[in-house]
């Protein structure tokens, strides 16, 4: 039996070919591939810079870094996501809080955030940051997001790993015309790959000198920042404590080919999203809700069945069939790690929900149509 996987990245014959260049060059590492990569990304996005780092995990604890996230600050995010979304302000040292999602998205809903930013401002415990993630690759709210960051003075980082190439109504996601900092993830199963990989978008310099330096182990040797003269040209300082978070040659020349064909890679996202659309219309489940003139990167496809005992038989018997379902998200605060920081089932109710009912369906751009059909044939079957 052939097994058709949730997700799969899709590698050409010039993808090998520029990563084969790069291992017959000069440089594996720190050569002049990253930022070419950088550069076609911060254009691609429309934004004056692009940071790229070994995986979106470091792209946002860089993020949190420089926006000056430490002890005794409060990160915000979203529990329907990755536990990276959150684990990124732990390792500053910050403390953790979830908003509830929107029911019918499930991104961060823009209401919650308002109440309790509102209660939280009452106790003097706001946000320094807040996190929203592009759940399944459609974009947040983010004009409602940003008016109460400019009321409550948090800043935004936004958590893109699923929505690279997505459109806000009015832009690019990743332009930052709504956050301080946007992050990607290159990881295999998302839009484009670097094997492992990840990038910080910002329109300000400060920002973006500050993630470079703190990928490289906080090293400068910029003149103007040096604290003495230069005993010579092999000169340099480190003058903060920073990590070895840097991208190589090799990963960037994959993602710079692979960039190439992401228009391609979503508009045949956006093919099978409609398909699964037409295939699934009268089944007892809720396919994913799109508003008009919203423009999903369509990382994920995820339908929400009655409850968890159906949504458990019937990914089992997808399985069964070869069907590689997936469930996206278990939500992070339940997760052992952070209930041990005090979270519990019941604090998130429309994540836990949609946790319960979530199922993900394969979608990658290379899913072929018979294959398509044979999952909606294996989920009809199983539901009826
Ligand atoms: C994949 C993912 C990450 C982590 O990305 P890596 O590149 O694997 O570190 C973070 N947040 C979300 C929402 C993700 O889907």
């Amino acid at each position: 039996m052939r097994v058709i996987p949730y997700a799969r990245q899709q590698v050409s014959d010039a993808d090998v070919r520029a990563v084969e260049e790069v291992l017959r060059s000069d440089w594996l590492t720190q050569g002049p591939v990253p930022p070419r990569f950088e550069k076609a990304v911060a254009d691609y996005c429309a934004v004056p810079y692009g940071v790229a780092v070994n995986s979106a995990t470091s792209a946002l604890h860089l993020a949190c870094r420089v926006l000056g996230v430490g002890p005794g600050d409060r990160v915000w995010t979203s529990p329907n996501s990755f536990v990276a979304s959150a684990n990124c302000a732990l390792y500053c040292g910050a403390d953790v809080d979830f908003v509830d999602v929107a029911p019918d998205s499930g991104n961060l809903c823009p209401e919650a955030l308002a109440r309790k930013l509102a209660a939280a401002q009452r106790y003097g415990a706001l946000p320094k940051v807040v996190i929203p993630v592009h759940f399944a690759g459609r974009p947040c709210a983010m004009a409602a997001i940003a008016e109460l960051a400019g009321r409550y003075g948090f800043r935004i980082v936004e958590d893109a790993s699923h929505a690279l190439g997505a459109r806000y109504p009015d832009g690019r996601v990743g332009d930052c015309r709504y956050a301080d900092l946007t992050v990607f993830s290159f990881h295999p199963v998302k839009l484009i790959t670097t094997g492992e990989g990840g990038l910080v978008t910002c329109r300000d310099p400060a920002l973006a000198d500050a993630l470079q330096r703190l990928r490289s182990h906080g090293i400068t040797r910029d003149p103007g920042r040096l604290t003495r003269s230069a005993h010579g040209p092999w000169y340099y300082e480190q003058i903060e404590l920073g990590y070895n978070y840097r991208m190589t040659d090799i990963q960037a020349a994959l993602g710079l080919s692979q960039l190439r064909r992401l228009d391609e890679f979503i508009a045949r996202r956006r093919v099978l999203a409609r398909r699964y659309r037409d295939l699934l219309a009268n089944l007892p489940l809720d396919l994913p809700a799109q508003d008009p003139g919203e423009y999903s990167a369509w990382h994920l496809y995820v339908v929400r069945l009655a409850d968890h005992d159906i949504r458990a038989r019937v990914f089992e018997a997808l399985r069964r069939q070869g069907i590689g379902a997936n469930v996206h998200y278990i939500p992070i605060h339940t997760q052992p790690y952070y209930r041990e920081l005090g979270f519990d089932w019941g604090d998130f109710p429309a994540a836990e929900d949609h946790y319960r009912r979530a199922l993900t369906l394969p979608l990658y751009p290379q899913l072929a149509e018979a294959d398509q059909d044979r999952v909606a044939g294996a989920l009809r079957e199983a539901l009826a």
